[in-house]
């Protein structure tokens, strides 16, 4: 199998392709890597029919059997870790640590998701009568993938999907598509044909899954606004959704921390990944007593990161991965300077190959700024100075989303009594982005419905069907 050539759908096991291509493009060079197949409407009911025609005999199988399988599924992806690492920093722009990072993921999530099962919840027994909670399948699933995150989030929805019983039809990213694909490729022979289908296409192919009326449930991780079409179009036929959408993550730092220290732990969680993260720390709220120090800092290691072509050696941060976000985040520094934000450094964009923003960090702009209030989704961090808790909380919850915080103190259980305080479904205290396989995460506010990841996670791949077993028939 050839990486970085012949990039196929995956329906029935077979490898399909299309009338029609796209140009998958390196967003460190711009130029075209990959002809990617662009699905029709035959193509892709096709793939639901596949999915669909699959299903019983996958959801008749032991958990045991499709834990195993999903489990391989990791191996697979292990066997061809270099090989996918290289691919997605081609097609994504991450540099080596952040395609190790989401590399290493991919293997973790398949091996600890296929240790997962919901077990028979038993509300009575007697003897004469049994109520028991069981979860069964939903049937076929679509999911629906984002750019920053491809091969990662792709995991996310399959696994569980798989492991609880379901038939996946998984989409990606046409900006990101090549991993997948490559995935989907890696499965044919391994998952039963048509347990796993992988498309490719625009949008398009993305609305036609929220309509079908035989995909029963849609993952989605994405922007809040294509979420929210994906709500009102599932409401058709009552679907299942599952919403991981954007975030605006505060971090705020209360003055006893030892700035030096932190200031690294906070250049990381703000720009991993050129900040094109969902749960990026977006908004730094920093007590004025270390504010000055703590900026500093943050400007004096952000001189020691090299940003550039992530196939580079010495490279730590990549491109924006494609030109509309690139071009969103022109505009966006356009109108801080507009408004004359100062830069604590970065700001202009050089003219010239790729889609390069420098790490632009900006002092204590107004609060209702644009880049304060809108999510960035690229390497461009508002600072703002607090002095008083009870604003800095205000603050912070001051936001249409809720997806994660953190809180940065010498003090954890001070920390604890503000992460009480803020509306988001994940507060790090001390660190941040450390997700498990078996941890629920999932937003709160206008950043999703429902939850990924832990068995809550799973649960949401299944319907509860309880029975109530009287062993007393009635007579007369
Ligand atoms: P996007 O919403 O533009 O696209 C995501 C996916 O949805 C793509 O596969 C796209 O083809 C598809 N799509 C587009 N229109 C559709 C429609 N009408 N119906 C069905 N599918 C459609 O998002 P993006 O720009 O790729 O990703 C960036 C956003 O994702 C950011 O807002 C970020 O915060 C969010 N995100 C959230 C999480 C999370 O877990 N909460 C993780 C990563 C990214």
């Amino acid at each position: 199998m050839d990486f970085f050539a012949d990039y196929t759908m995956t329906i029935d096991g077979e490898g399909v392709t299309a009338e029609n291509t796209f140009n998958a493009i390196n967003p460190a060079t711009e130029t075209a890597i990959a002809a990617v197949p662009s699905a029709d409407k035959a193509i892709f009911e096709d793939a639901v029919a596949s999915a669909k025609r699959a299903y019983p005999a996958w959801r008749a199988r032991p958990w045991r059997e499709r834990q195993a399988l999903v489990s391989k599924l990791g191996d697979l992806i292990e066997e061809n870790a270099e090989d996918f690492m290289r691919l997605l920093t081609m097609e994504q722009g991450k540099a080596r640590a952040g395609a190790e990072w989401e590399i290493g993921g991919s293997i973790a999530w398949c091996r600890e998701i296929a240790k997962q099962a919901l077990e028979t919840e038993v509300a009575e027994e007697s003897e004469n009568r049994t109520v028991e909670t069981t979860r069964t399948p939903l049937g076929v699933v679509g999911g629906i993938t984002p750019w920053n995150f491809p091969l990662l989030l792709a995991v996310w929805k399959a696994a569980p999907a798989l492991v609880a019983g379901n038939a996946i039809v998984l989409k990606p990213s046409p900006f990101t598509p090549l991993c997948t694909l490559k995935f989907g490729e890696l499965t044919r022979g391994v998952l039963p044909k048509g347990v796993l289908n992988v498309i490719s296409g625009g949008n398009e192919v993305g609305e036609w899954m929220t309509h079908s009326p035989d995909i029963r449930k849609i993952s989605f991780t994405g922007s809040t606004a294509t979420g929210r079409k994906i709500m009102a179009s599932a409401s058709g036929n009552l679907k299942r959704i599952t919403l991981e959408l954007g975030g605006n993550d505060p971090a705020i730092v209360m003055p006893d921390v030892d700035v030096e220290a932190t200031a690294k732990e906070l250049f990381w969680a703000a720009f991993q990944n050129s900040a094109q993260f969902c749960v990026a720390a977006k908004r730094l709220y920093i007590h004025e007593a270390i504010y000055d120090d703590l900026a500093k800092a943050l400007v004096e290691y952000a001189r020691t990161v090299k940003v550039g072509d992530g196939l580079q050696q010495g490279t730590d941060l990549g491109p924006i991965q494609n030109a509309m976000q690139f071009e969103k985040l022109k505009d966006l520094l356009a109108d801080s300077k507009k408004n004359n934000h100062r830069f604590l450094l970065g700001g202009e964009i050089e003219e010239g190959t790729g889609y390069f923003v420098p790490v632009t960090i900006v002092d204590n702009p107004p609060e209702d700024s644009r880049v304060v209030t809108e999510e960035a989704f690229g390497p461009v961090l508002p600072l703002l100075k607090f002095s008083d808790l009870d604003d800095v909380v205000r603050r912070a919850n001051d936001t249409e989303y809720g997806l994660a915080a953190s809180v940065w103190s010498a003090d954890a259980d001070g920390a604890r009594k503000i992460a009480d305080q803020i509306e988001a479904g994940t507060v790090w205290i001390n660190e941040i982005h450390t997700f498990s396989p078996h941890v629920a995460f999932g937003g709160h506010k206008q950043s999703g419905i429902g939850i990924e990841n832990s068995l809550h996670g799973l649960a949401e791949y299944t319907n509860a069907k309880t029975i109530v077993t009287n062993r007393t028939a009635p007579a007369s």
